[in-house]
């Protein structure tokens, strides 16, 4: 009886980021600024409306939901959050559980994820050098999160590693990240570094923008780069490197060709759901929730009218060299 989830460009929504916390313990200079100020833990939804929340989506035809944040796994019981959402896969209403992590907390929770069902894990690494690393992250610890990738492993999670592209900053080592993640299996995607936050063109000049047309050129001295047609529905392209095997991603959030088959939603940790990564329109369901027994609509229609004022793509520009579009919200506030 419950009508699928279409936006006014007949998009069927099956895709559901969720941020389960704006906090973090790492401070990447492209994501926060040293010092961040979080929000009260009551504005935050608990762990049973975040349940709630999921579950709504879950029977409205989402088959695909990503947990992140802040960093989803130094959520207090995030766990029992998991263990709980594993019921749907168990039923068959969700198909893939999975989650984007800083990798910091894997070490300890990498098996507990798989017996939740998780099957697959995106993990943030941007350098494989130590010093960078900590230079990047601020407060990561490079040896710590190269424990949470073994680990993820050797639980039986398929790892991806997501790196932000910065020029000037791990340019050199596309070559040595490359082979270092074909000599483990694991499968790689470059992300385009976006105007969030204040920034990204500071910080120590860390942020400096890296298009991936200039990464795919880098790629060519190296390999032979074949593109592939394949796509997830969502803003990542594909190519082969002929000598490796290796399937690599490019996420080029800043370009609007993906915004026609983009089939996905996030909801930030106070309950907020943005239809749109580029835009700063949201809609409050939260007090919905917070409004409605178990069993009212008022959840559902919400969430209905939100999706219903979806928009058609986004506003991001470089093409002339200069930022436009820019947010100023923050990457941990909907998670990336
Ligand atoms: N803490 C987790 C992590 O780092 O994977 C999940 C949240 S983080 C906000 C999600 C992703 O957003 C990470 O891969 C991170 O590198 C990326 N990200 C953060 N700020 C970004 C920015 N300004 N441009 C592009 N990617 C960004
Ligand atoms: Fe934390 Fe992830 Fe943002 Fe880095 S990118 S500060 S790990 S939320």
């Amino acid at each position: 009886m419950n009508a699928p989830l279409i936006d006014p460009f007949a998009r069927t929504i099956t895709y559901l980021r969720v941020s389960v916390t704006d906090r973090c313990d790492f401070r990447c200079v492209y994501c926060m600024s040293e010092n961040m100020t979080f929000l009260p833990k009551k504005e935050l939804l608990t762990l049973e409306e975040l349940d709630r929340l999921c579950s709504t989506f879950v029977k409205l035809g989402v088959r695909k939901l990503r947990i992140t944040g802040g960093e989803p796994l130094v959520r207090r019981g995030i766990m029992t959050f998991f263990q709980s959402m594993s019921r749907h896969l168990d039923s068959g209403a969700l198909q893939e559980l999975t989650l984007t992590t800083n990798g910091s907390q894997l070490e300890k929770y990498a098996k507990d994820l798989f017996a939740a069902g998780v099957r697959r894990v995106n993990i943030s690494l941007d350098t494989l050098d130590e010093e960078k690393f900590a230079r990047v992250t601020r407060w990561g610890r490079l040896p710590q999160v190269l424990r949470g990738i073994d680990a993820a492993q050797k639980a039986g999670l398929r790892v991806k590693i997501n790196a932000v592209a910065l020029k000037g900053f791990n340019e050199a080592e596309l070559p040595d990240i490359t082979r270092w993640c074909a000599s483990r299996d694991i499968d790689l995607t470059w992300i385009e570094v976006m105007p969030m936050g204040e920034d990204i063109g500071d910080a120590n000049r860390i942020g400096q923008f890296w298009s991936l047309k200039e990464l795919r050129a880098e790629y060519e001295k190296h390999y032979t780069v074949s593109d592939l047609a394949e796509r997830s529905g969502g803003p990542a392209r594909y190519v082969r490197l002929e000598e490796s095997g290796q399937k690599i991603g490019f996420i080029t959030p800043l370009s609007h060709n993906f915004c026609e088959s983009c089939n996905r939603v996030r909801i930030t940790c106070t309950g907020e759901i943005y239809t749109c990564l580029g835009q700063e329109g949201s809609a409050d369901l939260r007090s919905p929730l917070r409004a409605s027994p178990e069993g009212s609509d008022l959840l559902e229609n919400a969430i209905r009218a939100a999706i219903g004022d979806k928009p058609k793509g986004h506003d991001f520009d470089y093409s002339r060299q200069e930022v436009g579009g820019t947010m100023s919200r923050h990457m941990s506030h909907t998670g990336g």
